[in-house]
């Protein structure tokens, strides 16, 4: 691939994500610089293009993860067994304060490579390991050795937000940092519901700084209707709020978060696995609240959003199908459909940044985040009927093709490209043995390994005997 030369991919499903566009079989898409110039059938061909054969394939616009804590990936799967409170505990009482600037780098860097690798083109870092300023130049140092989009949402779990956000340090890293569509900052910080509402003074930093703020709320246990109620309140309630996971709220939350133009950032195989409550999207549509979906932490999950995508769409069928039955009632259609989760990964996830006129979509005009997923070796490619189905319920991050960042191609045959994943390996490798060590040997498994409940197996009445050679179960007191 020379870079400079426009790239014009030809003869695929265009999921354009762009109602005015729509579904293009046998589409083509022409990238020109940053920017996507044409979508469409047949396209002319510049003289100097670069083809992508596209067929048998879907085009797609760059994902978007909205909340992920990207320096724990360099812990990656350690907490695949945790609760909620594990993780609090490992990371918020016991272990956060052990890691250093370079393991956020660490950590960073293969979570930013492996979004690429996932077509997830852009991924809000919701950074709360960030105990000093030089924790986050090394956020930022590996942002930009990766030709991804990245949002820095700032955060210290083991600093008071208030203090922090108002520090002299933290007003130079703003300052000495260049912010704009590829690396934006946000501000990241959990409101605990105490009366007094201290974080009043870092929403207030955040207005004076004009940033987002990122907010995990109805986290059961954690972040209740007592955090919103302040933040309504006190007039912080604003378009430019994320309510991470907003799963155990009340209705009148739910109202407030839509009246004031919020968004949730669904994580569900996060609130599945670890219980922040039931994942939200039969929520949100109940009370228009719009969406866009994250992965949470690699500690547990992936960073791929197919996941999430696959998830969240089971999730909300299960939950009616649950509820109707618990009625006496059968579901006869589903009320969320594929298309939806592939908005909420796209455009949905533009929308929660504010970047909805800049990428999530395949719109002439903006830039060109692109995903070609296609992978003529699957015998799952093909027949494509239905592409939305075929994007949540049948590819998955291995069939990522060609991956195109701000019109540079990242990905490209299934090769990442000009990606450095083995300084990520040795970055990543270090850390892991430096926490091992600080931890010691023991502290590690113990936390890896948390005790299993005990199950009690209820009594069956059934004896399973063979009776008569035909293998009948029979009732032991019969
Ligand atoms: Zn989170």
């Amino acid at each position: 691939m020379q870079p400079g030369r426009p790239i014009l991919f030809r003869n695929g499903t265009v999921l354009s994500m762009d109602p005015a566009i729509g579904v293009i079989e046998g589409g083509d898409v022409l990238v020109r610089g940053q920017q996507i110039e044409r979508v469409g059938r047949d396209l002319p061909a510049p003289d100097d293009a670069e083809i992508i054969d596209a067929s048998g394939g879907i085009l797609m616009p760059g994902m978007i993860d909205t909340h992920r804590h990207m320096w724990q990936t360099a812990m990656r799967g350690f907490g695949a067994d945790w609760t909620l409170t594990q993780y609090f505990v490992f990371y918020y009482l016991n272990w956060g304060k052990i890691f250093r600037p370079e393991d956020i780098y660490a950590g960073n860097l293969l979570s930013a490579i492996e979004s690429l690798d996932a077509g997830v083109t852009t991924t809000v870092d919701w950074s709360h390991g960030l105990r000093t300023p030089e924790h986050g130049d090394a956020a930022v140092e590996a942002f930009r050795a990766v030709p991804g989009r990245f949002v820095l949402a700032y955060g210290n779990l083991l600093g008071a937000p208030w203090e922090w956000s108002n520090s002299p340090e933290f007003r130079s890293f703003v300052d000495r940092n260049s912010w704009d569509d590829m690396l934006g900052l946000q501000m990241a910080f959990d409101v605990t519901g105490d009366a007094a509402f201290p974080e009043k003074g870092a929403f207030e930093a955040a207005r004076e700084l004009d940033l987002r703020v990122t907010t995990h709320a109805g986290v059961w246990g954690a972040t209740t209707d007592d955090s919103i109620a302040l933040m309504w309140d006190n007039g912080f309630m604003t378009p430019k709020v994320t309510y991470v996971h907003a799963s155990t709220l009340s209705p009148d939350s739910y109202h407030r978060i839509a009246a004031s133009g919020g968004s949730v950032s669904i994580a569900t195989e996060s609130e599945q696995s670890a219980g922040q409550g039931y994942p939200t999207s039969w929520q949100l549509r109940k009370y228009g609240i719009p969406a866009s979906l994250s992965m949470d932490t690699s500690v547990w999950w992936s960073g791929d959003l197919f996941s999430a995508m696959r998830a969240t769409l089971s999730a909300d069928r299960s939950r009616e199908h649950l509820e109707a039955q618990n009625a006496g009632e059968t579901v006869v259609h589903n009320s969320l459909r594929a298309e939806q989760v592939v908005e909420w990964a796209t455009m949905g996830g533009a929308r929660t940044l504010g970047l909805e006129d800049v990428i999530g979509s395949l719109t002439p005009g903006k830039k060109a985040d692109v995903v070609l997923i296609k992978n003529d070796r699957s015998p799952v490619m093909f027949p494509i009927l239905h592409p939305y189905g075929h994007v949540v319920f049948q590819a998955g991050r291995g069939d990522v093709h060609t991956v195109l960042v701000n019109g540079k191609v990242v990905k490209h045959q299934h090769e990442l490209v000009g990606i450095d994943l083995a300084k990520a390996r040795s970055a990543v490798t270090a850390t892991v043995e430096f926490a091992r060590r600080e931890m010691g040997g023991q502290e590690w498994n113990a936390c890896m390994n948390p005790e299993i409940p005990a199950t009690d197996v209820i009594a069956n009445p059934y004896t399973y005997t063979d009776y008569k050679g035909q293998g009948v179960a029979v009732r032991s007191d019969s």
